[in-house]
């Protein structure tokens, strides 16, 4: 009972949203077992393409989905809850942590406690995540069921708790996804009834919109835990094993050139030289000209000063 109870309400386990969450310690770094229920729901859905088959126009709304709400991981639990490397105005704030909770990977400010610890202690005593201290399956999916990661970690993310949306949206973390899956269930039926030329249902949009797109972009978006920590290359010497990796700066729309983003945290550009492609950066580029996002920070030039005198490969 207690383990649905902690699936439907984020903090229940604490005595109030802004309470201390249990630090992680060693003796807690044994899994949770029941935790593995919603990746095992998620991923047994996929399976759900051999009872609804597939069409065109299915399997491009499951790539546009990825891209669409990889951006929105990049740009908005990454870029600005976790770091503040653009400023937006509370209405945008909330769109963009809602549109991010499409992606089925918790709340915000979980994710941005999480992401804070992991730059506080990377590859270090403390770090949720590393592929450095444990093994590569652990790093990328297996330290989200370990006991001492499940809650919010409130006291890193004071910044956001004055706001009583976002940890309403935080605690009850299930809502937005569930409704994500019924609106393309029921983007489905209609199209099958407006337009039956495209071959669609309501059952083959959840399958493919829902599960199948939800799980690439669940697994594109952990190997920056995973293998950006392990393979690629060094520019600058972080007291950690961060890399710079071009195949996975392509499929995170930027946020491969991870040893850049290790050294100089703050910047919102994380390719930090034109060919450095950041597909993330572009796109909140042109939105701050619309006035959607502004003060975007920039790269420091002692980036670009570091880079010349200490570039040298990992020992
Ligand atoms: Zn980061
Ligand atoms: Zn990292």
């Amino acid at each position: 009972m207690s383990t649905i109870l902690k699936i439907l309400d984020s903090d229940y386990a604490l005595k109030s949203p802004t309470s201390v969450a249990e630090p992680s310690n060693a003796s807690e770094w044994s899994r949770e077992w029941s935790r593995w229920i919603p990746f095992a729901f998620l991923h047994v859905g996929v399976l759900g393409v051999f009872f609804c088959g597939w069409s065109p126009f299915v399997v491009g709304l499951a790539l546009m989905l990825y891209w669409v709400r990889m951006f929105a991981i990049t740009a908005f639990y990454h870029r600005y809850f976790s770091h503040r490397t653009f400023k937006t105005g509370r209405i945008q704030q909330f769109i963009f942590a809602v549109w991010a909770m499409t992606s089925v990977q918790r709340g915000p400010l979980w994710w941005a406690s999480h992401h804070r610890r992991h730059h506080r202690y990377s590859d270090q005593p403390g770090d949720p995540h590393s592929p450095v201290r444990e093994s590569l399956l652990q790093s990328h999916i297996g330290w989200m069921t370990v006991p001492a990661n499940l809650q919010t970690d409130y006291t890193l993310i004071r910044d956001w708790t004055r706001f009583p949306e976002l940890v309403w949206l935080n605690r009850f973390d299930w809502v937005v996804p569930a409704l994500y899956a019924i609106a393309l269930y029921a983007l489905g039926a209609w199209l099958e009834m407006a337009f039956p030329a495209l071959g669609t249902n309501g059952l083959q949009c959840l399958i493919w919109g829902f599960f199948v797109s939800t799980v690439i972009l669940f697994h594109g978006t952990c190997t920056i835990n995973s293998l950006s920590h392990k393979f690629g290359t060094r520019r600058y010497n972080t007291p950690d094993d961060s890399r710079n990796n071009p195949w996975l700066a392509i499929l995170t729309l930027g946020e491969g050139w991870h040893n850049n983003h290790h050294y100089y945290q703050n910047s919102v550009r994380q390719g930090f030289f034109w060919w450095e492609y950041d597909v993330t950066y572009y796109i909140l580029k042109l939105m701050s000209w619309v006035g959607l996002v502004h003060s975007l920070n920039p790269v420091p030039a002692e980036a670009y000063q570091v880079n010349s005198k200490t570039r040298r490969p990992h020992p």
